[in-house]
């Protein structure tokens, strides 16, 4: 893989790009936002570590700026400091595919980076799911509700592909975390923010929210019209 590190860090910064060199990935590493926007904008990347605070352009708003304005797609890990919901919904809304808080194990980062990887290339051929209001387009993630197209982090779109895959059945939390994340989350937090985002941006586009919960158990993407007077 091509690896972009966008990290103001020197030791964090050596040691992740030593670590992705030496297990044979080509790594670019920028030491502040605003360069590391331009080399992410300029060049094919497979990947993108960003941190997400950092001097000058903060890790966020690289990531608005990467996905709104320039229309880059490559996925981002965001690193956090800061272990808190807020921090990580905000990345979320910005655009940023996943997130590690530090300190962090250098594996996981590569772990996460390749999961990241194969999943943007693995989807390419797939066909469209529709299900009431809502159509995803597996190729091209493209989403629509209600005639509205949303934009969504890539881990809250997998999560609408998973629950379209079994509309108007229930879908326990465990089997949601392993679609996404491959395993089950050690906390519910992680699901649970992704899942506001989802729901927040589908009553956004759509004037409801089509997804149910199912209390201790998980949740439903209703069939159908799927349209709720409630939530
Ligand atoms: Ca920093």
């Amino acid at each position: 893989m091509r690896v972009l590190i966008i990290e103001d860090d020197p030791t964090i910064a050596a040691n992740l790009y030593d670590f992705l060199e030496t297990r044979g990935h080509t790594v670019d590493a920028a030491g502040d936002g605003v360069t590391g926007l331009h080399l992410a904008v300029t060049q094919p990347f497979d990947a993108i570590v960003l941190d997400l605070g950092l001097p000058g352009m903060d890790g966020n708003t690289l990531c608005r700026k990467l996905r709104e304005e320039a229309r880059v797609d490559t996925p981002v890990l965001m690193l956090t400091a800061r272990d808190t919901l807020d921090d990580k919904l905000a990345g979320f809304e910005h655009g940023a595919d996943d997130y590690l808080v530090k300190p962090f194990a250098l594996r996981e980062v590569e772990a996460r980076l390749l999961a990241l990887h194969k999943r943007r290339t693995g989807r390419t051929t797939a066909r469209a799911l529709q299900v009431g209001d809502l159509t995803l387009d597996p190729g091209t993630l493209a989403i629509q509700f209600s005639g509205t197209q949303i934009r969504l982090p890539r881990k809250c779109i997998q999560l609408l592909e998973t629950l379209m895959t079994h509309a108007g059945n229930v879908v326990s939390r465990a089997e949601l975390e392993n679609s996404v994340w491959g395993e089950a989350q050690e906390t519910s937090d992680t699901l649970r923010s992704h899942m506001h985002v989802l729901r927040r941006a589908l009553r956004t586009a759509g004037g409801y929210d089509p997804i149910e919960t199912i209390h201790a158990i998980g949740y439903r993407l209703l069939a159908g019209d799927g349209r709720r007077s409630s939530r």
